[in-house]
């Protein structure tokens, strides 16, 4: 049976060739009239490239397929979202300010952090936050195929069974890279994919002022915000800074009138017909 497995990378490998060709007929004049239909070509593939590759990479993008990095809603409420741990001493400092403010959050583990510290998954699990697969080794999803992307997230989802008993229903390739692909297998798993709207690049440390006013600034109705609380599968980073802005970050927005929920929750206020 024929098994088409559209890819960025085919895909860009592809309009490679039709902009050298393009540039190649331009150079020798092939085809100059009634314009010049070879640097048409060429412009034509490289934009097309620079679509594609922006559909695989901007969080809110749904040129690929569904993906939700924010609800539409009236009501104030948004979703605080952890990547990359769990990570001690970081993730049990997060889940402090968590339960010392009384709010829920949504956790995206990798498997091989999991696989280290599954008590603090299970700490995830009963202090009632939810649990999404963040996959096991952290890899670009677009650079690997499609035995390595299921291994990679089934692996995870494992991991995720062997601390807590249940399976996620969650999933956030790492970057938020994605192509039909990597959406086919999260689909096969009837995994939502899940970006976020509200970044504030605090993995950078660039200092606790910063990543809040990153993250209050671009807060409205409906937003998932994306924080870290590890640091990839390297674990070396420190996410002090991660853990004060969450507090700050929470005590700003509690001050404002919203309410933080679960990815879950927010998803159950989606007001547009696509939900
Ligand atoms: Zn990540």
């Amino acid at each position: 049976m024929f098994d088409i497995n559209i890819r960025l990378i085919s895909m860009l490998g592809l309009l490679t060739i039709i902009v050298l060709a393009g540039l190649i007929l331009d150079y020798r004049n092939v085809a100059t009239k009634p314009i010049r239909t070879g640097m048409w070509l060429a412009v034509l593939g490289i934009t097309a490239g620079i679509f594609l590759t922006l559909s695989a990479v901007l969080p809110e993008n749904e040129f690929f397929g569904r993906v939700f990095s924010q609800v539409r809603t009236t009501q104030k409420v948004v979703a605080l979202t952890f990547d990359d741990g769990p990570y001690p001493p970081y993730t049990e400092q997060v889940l402090d300010v968590l339960k010392e403010f009384h709010v829920p959050a949504t956790f995206f583990v990798i498997g091989e952090n999991v696989k280290k510290h599954p008590e603090l998954v299970s700490r995830i699990a009963s202090e009632g936050h939810q649990l999404g697969n963040h996959t096991y080794h952290h890899i670009d999803l677009l650079k690997a195929d499609r035995k390595v992307i299921v291994d990679e997230i089934d692996s995870t989802n494992q991991a995720i069974i062997a601390a807590v008993g249940t399976a996620p229903h969650l999933v956030r390739p790492p970057h938020g890279f994605r192509d039909p692909v990597v959406l086919e297998v999260m689909a096969e798993r009837s995994l939502k994919v899940v970006e976020w709207s509200v970044m504030s690049r605090d993995w950078t440390n660039p200092g606790v002022e910063v990543i809040v006013d990153r993250t209050v600034s671009k807060v409205k109705n409906g937003s998932i915000i994306l924080l870290h609380d590890g640091d990839g599968i390297a674990s070396q980073a420190s996410r002090a800074q991660t853990v004060e802005a969450t507090r700050r970050i929470i005590q700003t927005l509690l001050a404002q009138g919203y309410k933080f929920v679960t990815v879950d929750e927010i998803l159950t206020k989606m007001e547009d017909s696509k939900g």
